[in-house]
């Protein structure tokens, strides 16, 4: 994405009792983009957050908004109203619905005809026209997320700030939301810092994802960067790689590597790294096909792919609306099939399958 920055800190730092809560040297939130915050609990992601939106006193650095310098600990009303915030739990007033909704434009002194025509679309686009004269503590938790998120954007905020809005909420209404909040920014393209620990999530609503881990950001880039070429073991785990294996470069041409992961066993990878280099292989559990095992004498290829093992199957898990497998291929594999796939394949525990994946698919970090 070409878009010019909206938001820039450097050097942002949050030290509490001696210990080192957050430290980002540099970020940038481009203007119109989602840039999905995803981590752990406790990796920091609220406390950034937080520093961005200048709600911790004790942050250090320096922020520049639209060009301008921002204080991080006094900084102008002028300022906090460019920003609107939700958080997982909705804070809301103890008074309507459509009350809470119309609360910021109050503050900012619109006229009355205006808040109202505000209101009601707002109301209207997150589904709530019913509840608009509800009070806000007899709502689900659903409701009050709607409520939440019609407060902020009925601000047209320059950029706005979500915290796990979703994460206290049932699967359907937390899908419901997200798509509602994928509709309006893809409509309003507002410039969205979206903090979740939820993969999919971030997925789903990021056109950019930061990965966090103990204070720090770790990788940031497109999701496909993030999700099929992570920097790192943790990255990887945390994005859902399955098979991660140590081995090292035994035969290295044109930009294919050989890697042996176990005695006798090689992954063909595409990776220029030299000879003897010790890596570290990521494979997503999607990249990889089973087919069934070739009947003896025959000679045929099944699959284009480079890599081919005949594998055990150790362990089969319901996985969500699909099954993750677990193989023995002389190395440990992870493979994600559809409940027709296991019917074809007859697969079960015990069982052998041929296990196929590109050297493509294949992501390979130095060790
Ligand atoms: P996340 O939102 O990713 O779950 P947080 O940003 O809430 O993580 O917290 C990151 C770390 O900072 C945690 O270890 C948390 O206990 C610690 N932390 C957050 N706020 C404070 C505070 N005010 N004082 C001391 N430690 C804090
Ligand atoms: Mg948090």
């Amino acid at each position: 994405m070409d878009a010019p920055p909206l938001l820039t800190v450097q050097d942002l730092r949050i030290q509490i009792d001696g210990r080192l809560l957050l430290t980002v040297p540099s970020l940038t939130i481009l203007r119109g983009e989602v840039l999905a915050v995803l981590g752990p609990n406790g990796a920091g992601k609220s406390t950034l957050l937080q520093a961005l939106a200048c709600l911790r006193e004790s942050t250090t650095g320096t922020l520049t908004f639209e060009e301008q310098r921002v204080d991080l600990r006094a900084p102008t009303l002028e300022f906090r109203r460019r920003l609107a915030v939700v958080f997982q739990e909705p804070l809301l007033f103890d008074t309507t619905v459509a009350e809470n909704i119309a609360s910021g434009l109050q503050l900012r002194g619109l006229a009355k005809a205006l808040i109202t025509e505000k209101v009601a679309l707002w109301l209207d686009q997150l589904g709530i026209n019913h509840l608009a004269h509800r009070q806000a503590r007899t709502l689900s938790g659903g409701e009050a997320q709607r409520t939440s998120l019609a407060r902020a954007f009925v601000l047209s905020p320059d950029l706005l700030l979500l915290d796990e809005p979703f994460s206290a909420l049932d699967t359907p209404t937390r899908e419901a939301l997200l798509e509602i909040v994928h509709r309006v920014q893809q409509h309003t393209r507002v410039t969205t810092l979206f903090v979740t620990h939820d993969r999919l999530e971030a997925l789903r609503l990021g056109n950019r994802v930061a990965v966090m881990d103990k204070g720090e950001i770790v990788q940031i880039g497109t999701a496909e960067e993030i999700f099929s070429q992570p920097v790192s073991e943790t990255v990887a785990n945390f994005v859902g790689i399955e098979t991660i294996l140590r081995g090292t470069v035994a035969c290295q041409s044109d930009g294919f590597a050989e890697i042996g992961v176990a005695p006798e066993k090689r992954i063909a990878a595409a990776s220029p790294l030299p000879l003897g280099t010790e890596v570290t292989l990521c494979l997503r559990p999607e990249e990889v096909t089973l087919l069934a095992p070739p009947a003896e004498g025959v000679l045929e290829q099944p699959s284009s792919a480079r890599n081919q093992f005949l594998a055990g199957v150790t362990r089969i898990i319901p996985w969500g609306l699909a099954y993750k497998i677990h193989l023995d291929c002389g190395f440990p594999l992870v493979a994600f099939v559809t409940r027709p796939s296991l019917e074809v394949l007859n697969l079960r525990a015990g069982g052998t399958v041929l296990a196929t994946f590109k050297a493509t698919a294949v992501h390979v970090l130095p060790r």
